[in-house]
């Protein structure tokens, strides 16, 4: 038997996440996501494929750039069904909402028209079902479908397609094994083909088991001098991973009580479909929940509703703690609290995770004495501190160690969802270290699998 595989999206570079198999008279697709960044007007150009050949889409997980195109694949015509976790499509609405608004305003910009609307996610939704880690679903052309537990944030996957004792397994983004409330990723020891995620590459993290630590520590040197903790943070997965560890700390009482701010109102919609979801937690958290203990919830917390309340955060005297998105800096609520806490020498901003070249949460961990925000100068005078321990991602021993699992039966790894250096060098790992082929496909690209 043989199918062929198309690299669209996420080949030789890190955003929009898309790949076919055709496999003989279906085809289907993985993962449907927006390219971000660089490139991005490409979001706009028609598909490469006709969408209304395409029987299933499957999807790895809830980010946008594996998820952000699939409304406009609905709206060209797609009308097969949509897979993934029950997570995963529970995540999906908020955040595709939340995405078709940035890019109204991308497109507003740049003068293009619009993507999609809320009818396009509407439609989209009602194409769409939720499985379980572990169910098998029978696709067209005996493929069996299985999804396997990513650990990279709730309800993420890995694809496992099988037909006649062979398999491809897309990783989508791979977990680090960091966050306190998912359990570790799925090993897989039997795959044919691996489609894999090479984000972190050529990059190898130190161990960081004192995170819980070291997050107490900041909080209490921060409350010490009187100053506001400053968290940039991302909506999903990581706001939530920081609001488990800081409720902790302070029911633990190992750091003073002060007030938690969480402004954002998407990781709102995001924290009720975790909550929504015990099943996805490790078994531990999940029994706690299921009995009653409201794991974000303390009496600290608040949820900050609106711009207005945002600016009035400042107002509250005292030491506190402010979590707030973009986690790099990039644009929203996070901003204006950086021009009003980065001038502060009593104030701590709390880096938790990668900073993308260009964004202003990288060039403070450049040491930049200034800042121009809101076309105003701002003098940086806080403390900057960085925390890499509750990262999302596997760093490239990770990624190695997962091949190594299932080295006896690859035939073959595909690097993808990488910038092309982290790509080689990953790739270039696994050929010597474990004997296993491993290419680097670029968008375009098609292969013909025994499969
Ligand atoms: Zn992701």
């Amino acid at each position: 038997m043989q199918s062929t595989l198309y690299f669209y999206g996420a080949a030789g570079m890190v955003t929009g996440s898309n790949f076919l198999l055709d496999t003989g008279t279906s085809k289907l697709l993985v993962d449907c996501g927006l390219m971000q960044g660089m490139g991005e007007e490409r979001n706009w150009e028609p598909f490469v494929y006709e969408p209304k050949e395409i029987s299933h889409l499957i999807v790895t997980h809830a980010h946008i750039d594996h998820i952000g195109r699939i409304p406009l694949l609905v709206k060209k015509g797609f009308k097969g069904k949509i897979i993934s976790t029950k997570a995963t499509m529970a995540l999906a609405e908020p955040l595709l909402l939340d995405a078709m608004e940035i890019v109204a305003h991308a497109a507003e910009k740049g003068g293009r028209g619009e993507l999609y609307n809320a009818r396009d996610i509407a439609e989209a939704m009602g194409l769409w079902s939720g499985i379980g880690y572990g169910e098998e679903v029978a696709l067209p052309d005996g493929v069996s479908l299985t999804l396997l537990d990513a650990g990279h944030i709730l309800g993420s996957a890995m694809v496992r397609l099988s037909r006649q004792g062979r398999s491809i397994v897309c990783t989508g983004d791979l977990g680090g094994g960091n966050s306190p409330l998912l359990p570790p990723t799925h090993e897989v020891a039997d795959a044919t083909y691996v489609v894999m995620e090479g984000t972190y590459g050529d990059k190898v993290r130190p161990e960081d088991s004192q995170r819980r630590e070291e997050l107490e520590n900041v909080i209490e040197e921060t409350i010490a001098r009187g100053g506001t903790l400053l968290i940039p943070a991302f909506s999903t997965e990581r706001t939530q991973d920081l609001m488990y560890e800081i409720r902790t700390l302070m029911v633990e009482k190992r750091v003073p009580s002060v007030p938690v701010f969480v402004d954002s109102p998407l990781a709102q919609k995001i924290t009720r479909a975790f909550v929504a979801h015990p099943e996805y937690f490790t078994p531990e958290i999940r029994t706690r929940v299921e009995a009653g203990e409201d794991i974000f919830g303390f009496p600290e917390l608040r949820f900050v509703e609106n711009a207005e309340e945002s600016r009035r955060v400042h107002e509250t005297a005292g030491p506190k703690i402010i979590l707030a998105g973009s986690g790099m800096s990039s644009g929203g609520r996070v901003i204006g609290h950086e021009r009003k806490l980065l001038p502060d020498p009593k104030s701590t901003l709390l880096i938790v995770g990668y900073q993308a070249a260009g964004t202003i949460g990288r060039r403070l961990i450049e040491g930049a004495r200034t800042l121009t925000l809101y076309k105003e100068h701002i003098p940086v005078r806080a403390k900057i501190e960085t925390l890499y321990g509750y990262s999302a991602h596997r760093d490239s021993e990770g990624l190695l160690e997962f091949v190594n699992k299932t080295a006896s039966t690859a035939e073959e790894v595909f690097v993808v969802h990488a910038e092309p250096a982290a790509a080689a060098f990953l790739a270039q790992r696994i050929r010597d270290y474990l004997s296993v082929k491993a290419t680097v496909p670029q968008a375009g690209d098609k292969i013909v699998l025994q499969f």
